[in-house]
């Protein structure tokens, strides 16, 4: 059995460090996805401490960015977004409250609960928030289009194996949404749909968190997945 530490590192069970020469890919891959989790926990740690934040108030901030746009979230929601305990989310969004970064209102969907939204205030740091991540943007371009689009592929594939599993809070993906048409075009460039803006796009659109998602009823998000699936990952793309 092996095991990884936090710092990426994996060895036996003995701790004698894993021989990487004869290592399998997916441990491979496994290591660099730790490497770069790493990174971005550290920026986040630097930002937040620059920003007088904690890594959880930046991340409440950046889910009511794109999450509560139109009506607000509820905490039970806020804390499922973010894979936390309603009591942690609940602790830090008493102290956002105080700094006047978001506040608490009447849900109009239930008088009863009260939904979360975001100041002005509060609407200008989410922005700053959301920009911590982009000191990956360059590495990321640095690849190609074709290896962008499977790098993509891959992440959702990972991600919905990880939701299915209930590893990690539940994305707004287009493969989960009702509004999404896969291989509907004949075009190879766009061939999905996205049924909400009525437009066609390609592999690389595919959207991760989306605002205009809407769940699919399970038969019809797994129908989706297989036909989106049972393609050519380079198809669409320009290299
Ligand atoms: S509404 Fe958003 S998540 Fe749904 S298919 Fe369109 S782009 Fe994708």
């Amino acid at each position: 059995m092996r095991r990884m530490n936090y710092l990426g590192l994996l060895s036996n069970d003995d701790g004698a460090p894993v021989d990487l020469a004869t290592d399998s890919v997916g441990r491979r891959v496994m290591i660099g996805l730790t490497k770069i989790g790493l990174a971005l926990k550290s920026r986040a740690w630097q930002e937040a401490g620059r920003r007088k934040l904690t890594p959880t108030q930046a991340q409440i901030l950046a889910l009511l960015r794109v999450r509560a746009a139109q009506h607000g979230l509820r905490l039970r929601e806020l804390a499922a977004g973010m894979g936390v305990m309603p009591a942690t989310a609940s602790e830090a969004l008493r102290v956002l409250v105080d700094k006047g970064l978001v506040r608490k209102a009447r849900s109009g969907a239930d008088a009863r609960s009260l939904s979360v939204t975001l100041t002005a205030r509060g609407r200008r740091e989410a922005d700053r928030v959301a920009g911590w991540p982009d000191f990956l943007v360059d590495a990321i371009e640095a690849l190609s289009a074709v290896e962008q689009a499977v790098f993509l592929r891959g992440l959702i594939k990972m991600i919905r194996s990880l939701q299915e599993r209930g590893e990690v809070p539940i994305s707004r993906m287009c493969v989960s949404c009702r509004f999404f048409r896969p291989n509907v075009h004949a075009d190879q460039d766009r061939p999905h749909h996205c049924a909400f803006v009525d437009a066609a796009f390609g592999d690389r659109h595919l959207r991760l968190e989306c605002s205009d998602h809407h769940t699919a009823p399970a038969e019809s998000a797994a129908r989706n997945w297989s036909v989106l699936t049972t393609h050519n990952i380079s198809r669409g793309v320009t290299a």
